[in-house]
């Protein structure tokens, strides 16, 4: 699998330096998710979500639950 950039550092499958660990994930549109993304990834600030519905990930999963 490519690598895939995230700030959600709140899911179980988040690691350090923005990267998913996930085998699939699912992706939806921004029309679902609301935001383009930044060209500057390694520079993004973290954004922790609590639940799959504050994240535009479906494979989020709370690393705390
Ligand atoms: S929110 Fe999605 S992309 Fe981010 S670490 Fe979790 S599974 Fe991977």
């Amino acid at each position: 699998m490519p690598d895939v950039h995230c700030t959600v550092n709140t899911c179980k499958y988040w690691q350090q330096q923005n990267l998913c660990s996930a085998q699939q994930i699912v992706i939806q549109s921004d029309a679902q998710g609301g935001f383009s993304p930044n060209a500057k990834l390694e520079q993004l600030s973290a954004t922790p979500a609590n639940n799959i519905d504050e994240t535009c990930c479906q494979t989020f999963k709370n690393a705390h639950a």
